[in-house]
Parts: C-alpha cells; structure tokens; sequence
C-alpha cells in the first residue's frame, strides 16, 4: 500500500516537515540517508550539514545553558554516540539539535528508514521512490527536504586535513583555540567568502581571501567590507594548490598557485576555509522536477513550498540559495507538511 506521505532528508526541514505530518496523523515515513564512506566524503550523512557544525548560537529557543539532564531525558541513550555534547553551559551543538529533531518526530509516530532514495518516478501516481539497494516504494505525498552541501576543491590534501584545519563554515568552526591569533585561509570571492573572511577577523591575526580573479564577485558592500579590512587582505589571481600541514598540526600552511603567471607561493596559517558554494543534494530527481540552473528545486509560488509536480513539495536548502538557516529550514519543513496535508485532505486521500 502507498504511503501518505514520504519526508527525504533529515535535517531541520525535514525533522519540521515529520513532526507536523505526524502530528495530523499521516504517520510519516523518513528517508534519512544512508551511512556510507560515499555519503560520508560528500557531507551528505544523516542529520545533514547541522550533524558537521558545533555550537548552534542563533537558533531561537536554545540560549546558553546546561542542556545535560535535558539531552539524557529526552533522547534514547544510544544515540548519544551521534551527538557532539559539551560539559557545561554552552549553545547547543547542531548534532544535538537535529538529535532532538529526530526525537521528537520519532514521539509523534514518525517511522524511519537510514537509506538514501536515489531515485523518483513522480510522473505516475501515487509516486514511485527507489532505495539504494533497488527496492521501491510508493507514496501519495512527497517532501523533498535533501539540503545542500558545501563545495570543497577536490584536493587530496583538503580531505586529509578536513577537521584539523579545513573547514568549509566559518561560523560554525572559526572560534575553536586552534584558529585563534593565526593567520587564517579563506577561499572564494563571492558574499559567502567576504562574510567568511569578516567574521574570521574576530579571531585571526590576518585572513588571506584567496580569489581566482581580479574582481569579487561579491555585492558591492560586502567587497568594500573586505577592502577597507585591515585584517583581510586580498590574494588576487590565486588558487589554492595544496593545503600543507602534518599529523600533529593539522594545517600548517597553504600553496597557492597564481592563475596569470606561472609561480606559486606559501602562506602560512592554522585554518582554511572554503566558500566557493553549496551544491544542492537534487541530482538524482533531474528530469523529474523543475530545477533552477544552479539545480536548486524550484518553489512554483510565492510563500507556499508547492513545485512543479502537484503532490510534492520541497523544503530547506535543496530549494533556498538565499537564507540557508537552520531555522528558515525548520520553518519550511513545517510549510511543506501543512501543505501536503490539505493537499492531500483535497484529494480525498487524508
Ligand atoms: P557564489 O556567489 O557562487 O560565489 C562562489 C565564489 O567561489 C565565486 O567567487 C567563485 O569564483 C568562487 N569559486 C567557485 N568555484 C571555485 C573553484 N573551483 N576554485 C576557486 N574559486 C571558486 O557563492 P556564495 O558566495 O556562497 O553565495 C551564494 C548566494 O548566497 C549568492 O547569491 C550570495 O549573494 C548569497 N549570499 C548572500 C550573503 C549576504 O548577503 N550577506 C551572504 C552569503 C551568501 P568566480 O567569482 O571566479 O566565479
């Protein structure tokens, strides 16, 4: 029998999107994604982008505080194993978030599946779903809630020292002692490189934005933010070669390779950080759905989470390139679950 609805992904606008399907009792069935070295390398593992940041600051409800007894209250002991917790009074942490997403979706009746859909028939009806393994499902309803992942270079030497050194958010790792008063690393020349590069000044003794061109491509005031920043200073027509560094350190350094003659050059520095775009996790529903060029899933109306195919809706980073927050996610996956209610309840199907 088909499902009512089916929720992929899980991170905040597919925990949102669970906990008010569940709540109007269409007893949703999550794909989290699978655990796999693939899924892994990309950033695409359960619990999404929040499961690879720390501190959580700016998500409304969770001031500072010691969340211990409340994290071991509410959230089965097993799988603590997934969660980063700190001692003490601190933020909450992004893994611990989406943990207590998770939670409470599970508490409203939400079933779970770990296992990747890799692919969709949504011009039939009800829609079809294939797993990794081959295995297919049914569904009348559809939440896409897939995210998005960070663009990293490709370099050997980037996966090596991802974690001790290489990041690719500089808000959720650029407090952390080992960047503090060093010279720091930023890659990229758009909005999310110059803010990237800002925000590290609070804890470097210099950033080095490293652009491929002789222009940003950032808006005009975030540019004049980085040049009129005496801690930032601008690499112009480089990219990054390799990042340098030992099993001790972590990152040491950085080569740079000059993209109008033919030279390159070291730079020191404790940190790299990546900012040359995300990649929206919507490759295995091309020709299925419209997608914007940047292959974003396209929202068809203002201020409703409705696409191109009537029955699915799309939430969270997969269909924003503009707000990218936790918290806008969260509030999309609850757009998405409401919709596909009445849209199923106008079906005759809930
Ligand atoms: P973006 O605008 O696509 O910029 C990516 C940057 O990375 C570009 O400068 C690009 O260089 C560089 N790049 C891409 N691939 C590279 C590679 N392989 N090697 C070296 N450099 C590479 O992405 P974004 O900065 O993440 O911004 C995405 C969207 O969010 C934009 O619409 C932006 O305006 C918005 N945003 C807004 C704010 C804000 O308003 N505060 C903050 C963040 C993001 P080229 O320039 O040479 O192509």
């Amino acid at each position: 029998m088909a499902e009512q609805v089916v929720i992929i992904g899980s991170g905040p606008a597919g925990w949102s999107a669970a906990i008010y399907a569940a709540r109007a009792e269409l007893k949703p069935l999550v794909f989290e994604g699978a655990i796999t070295e693939e899924n892994r390398l990309a950033g695409t593992l359960p619990l999404g982008q929040l499961a690879l940041t720390t501190e959580v600051e700016n998500y409304a409800g969770f001031p500072a505080g010691d969340l211990k007894g409340f994290l071991e209250s509410a959230i089965d002991p097993e799988r603590f194993q997934y969660m980063f917790v700190h001692e003490g009074k601190h933020a909450v942490t992004g893994p611990e978030l989406m943990e207590l997403m998770r939670q409470q979706a599970v508490n409203f009746g939400t079933r779970i599946v770990t296992d990747d859909i890799v692919g969709v028939e949504l011009q039939q009806r009800p829609f079809r779903l294939r797993l990794l393994g081959g295995e297919t499902i049914e569904t009348h309803a559809l939440i896409l809630a897939t995210g998005a992942r960070a663009n990293y270079l490709g370099l050997p030497s980037e996966e090596t020292y991802k974690n001790r050194g290489v990041s690719a958010c500089a808000v959720c790792d650029g407090a952390l002692p080992r960047f503090r008063n060093k010279p720091l690393i930023v890659v990229g020349g758009g909005d999310s490189a110059v803010e990237e590069a800002t925000y590290l000044t609070k804890y470097a003794s210099k950033v080095h934005l490293i652009h491929r061109r002789d222009k940003l491509r950032a808006s005009k005031i975030m540019q004049e933010r980085a040049t009129n920043d005496p801690k930032i200073q601008i690499e112009w027509n480089h990219t990054l070669e390799e990042v340098l560094g030992n099993d001790k350190e972590g990152v040491t350094g950085v080569r740079l390779r000059s993209t109008v003659e033919d030279a390159t050059r070291e730079l020191p520095a404790s940190g790299v950080f990546l900012a040359i775009g995300h990649t929206p996790n919507t490759a295995f529903l091309k020709g299925q759905i419209a997608l914007t060029e940047k292959g974003y899933i396209q929202w068809s109306q203002p201020f409703r989470t409705t696409t191109s195919v009537e029955g699915v809706f799309a939430a969270g980073d997969a269909a924003d390139d503009h707000y990218r927050q936790a918290i806008t996610s969260a509030g999309t996956g609850c757009m998405a679950a409401l919709d596909a209610e009445r849209w199923l309840a106008a079906q005759g199907i809930h």
